[in-house]
């Protein structure tokens, strides 16, 4: 038997997500190493195929194909190419979001979002520590 859809739980599942990650975008190092930078494209490309909501999921991979977070450098000598990517600093990596994130607003008929409000609308609570820190090798436990 299939399930009704639940506009509730889909609205939920949908807060959820871009608070998770648009505090992930604004937690990116600002000067990301490339393996960061292909960690973060890689990890919207298979958000947007694995997404429970199969509308949403469509309708965020035709935005990542449109808007691709990161096309690999075809000529990696020239630095000021590759560094015009989405993900080359925690900056370009939040707006890209919060851009993409405002095009679906507008085809659901929501607002608009300033971005420009982004810092102070997601914290993460935990303060400076840098992302992906490995454990002190000297811990007992
Ligand atoms: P949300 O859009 O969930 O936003 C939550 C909060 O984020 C807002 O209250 C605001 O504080 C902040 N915010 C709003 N815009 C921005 C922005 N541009 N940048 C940063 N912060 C912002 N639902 C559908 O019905 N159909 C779809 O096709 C669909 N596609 C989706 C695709 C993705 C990738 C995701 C994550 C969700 C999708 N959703 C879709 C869910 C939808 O986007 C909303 O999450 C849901 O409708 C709840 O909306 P909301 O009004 O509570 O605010």
């Amino acid at each position: 038997m299939s399930k009704l859809e639940n506009a509730t739980a889909k609205a939920e599942l949908g807060r959820a997500t871009w608070k998770l990650i648009h505090t992930m975008t604004l937690r990116y190092p600002e000067k990301p190493t490339q393996d960061e930078r292909d960690a973060l494209s890689s990890y919207f490309h298979l958000l947007s195929r694995l997404y429970p909501c199969g509308e949403c999921a469509i309708e965020f991979q035709q935005l990542l194909k449109a808007h691709p977070p990161q096309a690999r450098p075809h000529f990696p000598s020239r630095l000021s190419e590759s560094d015009s990517t989405q993900t080359s600093s925690r900056r370009t990596a939040s707006l890209w979001l919060c851009s993409i994130h405002n095009r679906v607003n507008e085809r659901l008929g929501k607002e608009e979002f300033d971005c420009a409000h982004l810092d102070e609308t997601y914290d993460c609570g935990c303060g400076d520590e840098p992302i992906g820190t490995a454990p002190p090798t000297n811990n007992p436990m």
